[in-house]
């Protein structure tokens, strides 16, 4: 959809012959936000952004309206909602026995701090695709810094080298203020009321043509070596095949996997399915293409081990405050000003985010809705004794409640969707030079790849701003467009950060 705005405000393409083809049912992906009070809510994920980086997220929806105040832009509404709701968080980690963990010091020792300032100026060809625990100490690991780094981005240890790299580079700013995650700005509610529906709103009123239920099975093209023209797009619409043909002077924009590709909610009474991407079928198309051409990446550096990828998020809809007058009382916060709260000594890992309600449009005033994650859904818990993949979401509050040191009384009533994401952190994975393709491989005259999986130097992944840029580089590349993309701002180039970093380094 990124893409689709670009081509229409900097490209001067008429938005009737633009076609997005979307093989679910909604459009958005993975800034999902479905369900009722009645039925329970639930989202995959909740995003934090910021505003000193996402320069080209906002550059976008500056012009994006506003659905709920139309004379604003939804970057307008959303920092006016930052200034009145500030990020400051009093309980970033909690444990069963101090409660508030204190996060004063991020807890280095001086071979901490020599190893992270060596791999932050590291050369990224010389890292290569080795992993952080390649370059780190074990220590590193048990420091306060690396449960609030890992759990603010969803790092694990076996990751990519060069992507830890990169983020302590792009949040250098966030680096001095983890503890807090003052930096971090939400939208006024989840990412599909807030970010989704205006965009799609904003086609729509340009005539782009939405196609849900249309799944892309193929891209047909000549059988020449140098050159990559597409000349035919293959799906499946409602089971039947379909095809369009690319005529001269058309261009085609391809999403190369998902990060929440093969995810699948449970309930209160059912853990979720576990499914392959040979269940969802979502990386065969990136596969078959990549497999012809080295130059479109290799994609089983990023899907091939699940283990290594997944992990588990859970969305919880309350019709009863006690819960969050509890969280209240606990950390210090109003919902809606705290943002990550991780019990640092759970099994499973597991963070919960109080957002300001209400989360949802639709959602009813006497309704609190939270969202909350486990980074290793594969270990047996602390109060459950199963892996958090195999527990329904009354499991998943009785845990939860075991670490809060809550009565279950608190979630009476309760329903918790639990959400099993098999890639989640696959765009992590460490790879190498061309495991991404570029927006624009070479050789490519009327095609582009836009997702977490192309190579944008800089910037990071996991983020809508990745995903974002992506597009815009693409757009303009392949139409030629002669208007200076927003730069990632270099903060870790900028004395007074630098500054500021090195002391808190030796906190
Ligand atoms: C749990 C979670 C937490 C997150 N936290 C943050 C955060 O704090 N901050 C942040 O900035 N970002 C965060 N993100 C990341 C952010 O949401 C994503 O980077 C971004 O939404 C990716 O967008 P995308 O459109 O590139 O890809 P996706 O959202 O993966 O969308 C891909 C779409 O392409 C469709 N598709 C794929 N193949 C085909 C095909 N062959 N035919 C038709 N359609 C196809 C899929 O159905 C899907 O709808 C988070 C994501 C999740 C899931």
């Amino acid at each position: 959809m990124a893409a689709a705005a670009f081509l229409i405000r900097d490209g001067d393409v008429s938005g009737e012959n633009i076609f997005i083809l979307e093989a679910n049912a909604l459009m958005g992906g993975s800034l999902d936000g479905a369900g009722d009070a009645e039925h329970g809510y639930s989202l995959r994920g909740g995003r934090m952004l910021t505003t000193d980086n996402y320069e080209c997220t906002w550059d976008l929806f500056k012009m994006i309206p506003s659905l709920t105040s139309p004379r604003v832009s939804v970057f307008e509404e959303t920092v006016a909602f930052n200034e009145k709701h500030r990020a400051h968080s009093m309980a970033r980690l909690v444990d069963r026995r101090r409660g508030k963990v204190p996060v004063t010091s991020m807890g280095f020792s001086m071979q901490d701090r020599v190893e992270l300032l060596y791999l932050s100026r590291a050369d990224e060809g010389a890292l290569g695709a080795s992993a952080i625990t390649d370059h780190l100490s074990p220590e590193f690991f048990e420091t306060e810094f690396w449960f609030m780094w890992s759990t603010t981005f969803a790092f694990q240890p076996w990751h990519s080298a060069i992507e830890f790299k990169r983020y302590l580079l792009r949040f250098m700013k966030e680096f001095t203020r983890i503890e807090t995650l003052a930096g971090v700005k939400r939208t006024i509610y989840n990412q599909y009321d807030s970010l989704v529906l205006p965009l799609q709103q904003w086609l729509k009123d340009q005539d782009v043509q939405l196609m849900t239920d249309c799944k892309v099975v193929n891209l047909t093209h000549p059988a020449t070596e140098s050159e990559y023209v597409v000349s035919s797009i293959e799906f499946q619409r409602a089971g039947k095949s379909e095809v369009i043909t690319v005529d001269d002077g058309d261009l085609v924009f391809f999403q190369n996997g998902s990060m929440t590709d093969a995810s699948s909610l449970g309930s209160m009474t059912r853990a979720p399915t576990r499914l392959t991407k040979s269940d969802s079928g979502g990386w065969t198309l990136w596969e078959k293409i990549a497999a012809e051409r080295p130059e479109f990446g290799h994609p089983a550096a990023f899907n091939s081990c699940i283990a290594q990828s997944v992990w588990e998020s859970f969305t919880v809809t309350l019709k009863n405050p006690a819960f969050f007058h509890l969280m209240n009382q606990l950390s210090g916060n109003e919902a809606g000003t705290g943002g990550l709260v991780t019990f640092k000594d759970s099994n499973w890992m597991m963070s919960i985010v109080l957002a300001h309600q209400p989360h949802f449009i639709n959602q009813p005033a006497d309704v609190q809705v939270f969202w909350g994650y486990s980074l290793f859904p594969d270990r047996i818990g602390n109060f459950v004794a199963k892996p958090m993949s195999e527990c329904n979401g009354a499991e998943i509050l009785q845990e939860l409640c075991g670490h809060l040191r809550f009565d279950l009384e608190a979630i009476a009533g309760a329903n918790c969707i639990p959400c099993t994401m098999p890639y989640i952190t696959s765009m992590f994975m460490p790879r190498q030079p061309g495991d991404r393709p570029l927006p624009v491989p070479v050789g490519s005259k009327n095609f582009a790849f836009i997702s977490q999986f192309v190579e944008v130097p800089e910037d990071v992944v996991f983020t809508v701003e990745y995903s974002v840029r992506a597009a815009q580089m693409a757009v303009y590349q392949l139409l030629g467009i002669d208007r200076e993309i927003p730069p990632v701002t270099r903060h870790d180039k900028t004395l007074s950060v630098q500054f500021e970093a090195l002391i808190k380094a030796f906190k």
